[in-house]
């Protein structure tokens, strides 16, 4: 006789990305079925790859700006280019996965009656006015701009999450994600951290934009992974939204001279033009994460950056 458990149903829309690979990992783990869904448009079948034998895990190619009607028992909505090179590449397609996608993905969860989070960013905030960001703050985003399309296009999902939970009681984890790093980074999605590690490793000049002295913080995937797990697992009145990330702080030109010890790399720096609408101080302030999942990053960003450094790596050599 085959005895049966219940395993619970996970959806993971952008499951092929980079956070979204890590979280399907990471739900195998903890004994989930995982759904992930996927247009493979910045996601690839290569870091989904070593999943493909489970049982628990399926993988369907989805747009999810078009509905989509499954059984499942939790969703994380991913799907979203992330990086500035992808998500201007089709400007109009990254607001509507942002928008559309939610909808189609709030609309699943409430004839499901199942939670959702929502991978919402630090870019809400936009080039913010107050230091570190506490989540009470509006933000500073300009809505016509290069970036509007991302910034504005996950403000707008915010809202359909909170409306969809007033108006129709849905379950929702809304986290605002500060910038993450971590093996399956796209090489060359021109996101300073794999920016940095490639053009060290190649021995090519590491690209500084403006003097350097803007600041971001930088969380290590599997920390960023945990805070999901935890979040999604906390009480329902916890609605978010909840900033996750590294509080460290570290200039752009300390970034650059971390990455250049730790690859022992000879490449010089080279200053180039900053671009338009690029935010100067970003920095978390996670004193809800701490206090409402007693959550904190472990990583220091030497140990993440090494083992970053080691995938990249592997992935020239
Ligand atoms: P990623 O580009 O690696 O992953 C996004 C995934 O979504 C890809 O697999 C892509 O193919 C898929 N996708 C894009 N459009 C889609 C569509 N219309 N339908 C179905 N799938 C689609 O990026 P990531 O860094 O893993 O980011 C994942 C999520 O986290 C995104 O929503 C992003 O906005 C958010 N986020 C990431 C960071 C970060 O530092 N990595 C920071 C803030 C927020
Ligand atoms: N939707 C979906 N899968 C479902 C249920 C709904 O993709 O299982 C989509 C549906 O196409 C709809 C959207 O989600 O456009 C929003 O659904 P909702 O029920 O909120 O609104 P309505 O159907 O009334 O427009
Ligand atoms: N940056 C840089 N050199 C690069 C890539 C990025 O100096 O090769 C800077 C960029 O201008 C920004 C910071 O690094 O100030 C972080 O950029 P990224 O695109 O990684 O993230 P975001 O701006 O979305 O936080």
């Amino acid at each position: 006789m085959i005895s049966r458990t219940f395993k619970k149903r996970v959806m993971v829309t952008g499951g092929a990305g980079f956070l979204g690979s890590h979280l399907c990992d990471r739900l195998l783990r903890e004994g989930c079925e995982v759904l992930c869904v996927d247009n493979y448009y910045t996601g690839s079948r290569q870091n989904i790859t070593h999943l493909l034998n489970s049982p628990s895990f399926e993988a369907i190619r989805h747009d999810v700006t078009f509905p989509l009607y499954v059984e499942v028992d939790e969703i994380y909505n991913l799907a979203c280019p992330a990086s500035p090179i992808h998500y201007q590449r089709d400007p109009v397609q990254t607001t509507k996965t942002s928008v559309h996608g939610a909808i189609n993905m709030l609309g699943l969860a409430k004839r499901l009656g199942v939670r959702i989070f929502q991978a919402s960013t630090s870019e809400v905030y936009g080039d913010p006015a107050i230091h570190p960001q506490p989540e009470t703050y509006w933000g500073n985003v300009n809505p016509i701009g290069p970036r509007s399309c991302y910034d504005e296009g996950k403000r707008c999902a915010e809202t359909l999450f909170f409306d969809y939970h007033r108006q129709h009681g849905l379950s929702i984890k809304v986290a605002r994600i500060f910038n993450t790093y971590g093996p399956r980074m796209h090489p060359n999605d021109g996101r300073v951290v794999s920016n940095f590690i490639m053009q060290a490793l190649r021995g090519e000049p590491i690209t500084i934009y403006g003097e350097g002295q803007q600041t971001r913080s930088f969380c290590y995937v599997d920390d960023l992974i945990e805070g999901f797990l935890r979040f999604m697992e906390s009480e329902a009145a916890h609605t978010g939204p909840l900033n996750l990330g590294n509080p460290g702080e570290f200039t752009i030109l300390e970034l650059a001279e971390t990455v250049l010890r730790l690859t022992r790399s000879s490449s010089r720096l080279e200053f180039k033009p900053l671009p338009q609408d690029d935010p100067r101080q970003r920095q978390p302030d996670i004193s809800h994460a701490r206090a409402l999942l007693n959550w904190t990053p472990t990583l220091s960003l030497e140990e993440g950056l090494d083992r970053t450094i080691a995938y990249f790596r592997a992935l020239v050599s």
